[in-house]
């Protein structure tokens, strides 16, 4: 298996150069790097082996190396049970949208004292004149569209991410877009989506763009959406991309979860073997990352958390009754991953019963197929139709958290 997954590499590393050369230059050694920490590492997060490239139209040596590291449970393709599948799709089109902030007058919002954030609950940001706006979106794109192949200047702008007010510990905005609900349709529930926890999970960032490409199409208020590509742009930015931020800190371990106290650091020393990939910080929500998203949290009140990471090719889910958890996402499936201290799906999911899916795409730097990625947000979207009406039928308010 190890033969394959270098004869993998090396061919990546090709393709990279020939592809990429302004991206890969000089970037020699942390390849080499990746390539002997993924040999022989089946347990660990750190497969990131290859830099996120356009998808290959056939099966590639490193798709088979790579399908080894998961579970044959896992690779096995099934065929998907839903056959309805449901999309956005009634066609209204986002200039034609318009905001009805059902938010602004809850009560605790009016008691609760953000750490950072200043915005993301308007969906025209207070205090930024468009230039401003036009200039920090150009600004964030520029850095985006270098880094990741699959997300074109033109694309990132065409997301049209406004900054949250919050940003990350080397001073990068932490940029939002909004699905506002459209006027004489409530929405089913609302939805957080984020992409980029982790800065090496590369390929999280991009699908995550793709959806918002999507909703851009297709957006008919049938859920009122945040979504957030890019967590951590301090890990994903520079040359050699790193899990944690800026400051060392796995942002999946640094969530204010009720056990972090007692437990965080006690289990990343003797559980966690001292991995400085998952290091959970000094103390609980101690980083802006962690605290914009406790502050999205407390203020959007989502419904439904979708997080996306990478590589395990699994579909992880975190709440109170786990019943409630889809099956299969595409071709992920269900397979539970289990909670840690400071966790999203630990603090979200289990302290605050918000349902977390975590969707671990199958590569952290090799993109699915348009159709698997299609495939995937059909499915999470009837997915969070089928949730929320069952929800709403026993009618638990969707501000009940
Ligand atoms: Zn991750």
């Amino acid at each position: 298996m190890n033969s394959f997954l270098l004869v993998g590499l090396f061919s990546a590393c090709v393709l990279l150069c020939a592809c990429q050369p302004e991206q890969i230059k000089g970037d020699k050694t942390t390849h080499e790097k990746q390539a002997s920490t993924a040999k022989g590492d089946l347990t660990s997060e750190s497969s990131a082996i290859k830099d996120e490239i356009s998808l290959p139209t056939e099966p590639s040596s490193e798709n088979v190396a790579a399908n080894e590291l998961q579970p044959k449970s896992i690779v096995e393709e099934k065929t998907n049970p839903q056959a309805n599948k449901l999309i956005e799709s009634i066609g209204f089109a986002d200039e034609q949208t318009k905001a009805i902030d059902i938010l602004s007058n809850t009560e605790s919002q009016k008691n609760y004292t953000p750490f950072c954030n200043l915005f993301s609950n308007q969906h025209e940001p207070n205090g930024l004149s468009e230039v401003d706006l036009t200039a920090k979106r150009k600004a964030f794109c520029d850095k985006i569209s270098r880094r990741l192949a699959s997300v074109s200047h033109q694309s990132c702008l065409a997301a049209k991410l406004a900054p949250t007010g919050c940003n990350s510990v080397a001073g990068v905005p932490l940029m939002l877009r909004e699905f506002p609900p459209i006027e004489g349709k409530k929405p089913l529930g609302r939805v957080l989506v984020i992409g980029g926890t982790h800065g090496d999970e590369l390929t999280s960032v991009s699908v995550t763009f793709g959806w918002i490409e999507k909703l851009n199409k297709f957006h008919s208020g049938l859920f009122h959406w945040h979504i957030l590509p890019s967590m951590n742009p301090d890990g994903l930015l520079p040359r050699s991309a790193q899990r944690t931020n800026h400051n060392g800190v796995d942002l999946n371990r640094n969530m204010p979860s009720d056990d972090w106290q007692q437990n965080a650091l006690e289990y990343w020393h003797t559980k966690g073997g001292k991995n400085p990939r998952k290091f959970p910080g000094d103390q609980a929500n101690s980083e802006p990352e962690t605290q914009w998203l406790v502050d999205e949290i407390e203020l959007f009140k989502p419904d439904a958390i979708i997080s996306v990471h990478a590589p395990y090719g699994v579909v992880d889910f975190d709440a109170l009754r786990l019943d409630t958890a889809p099956k299969s996402l595409g071709k992920l499936h269900l397979n539970l991953l289990g909670t840690y201290p400071g966790s999203l799906g630990n603090y979200a999911g289990i302290n605050r019963n918000i349902p977390v899916v975590t969707l671990e795409l199958p590569h952290a730097w090799e993109m699915p197929s348009a159709k698997e990625s299609d495939l995937i947000w059909q499915d999470i979207v009837a997915w969070l139709k089928e949730t929320f009406e069952a929800k709403n039928s026993t009618g638990i308010s969707s501000n009940g958290h």
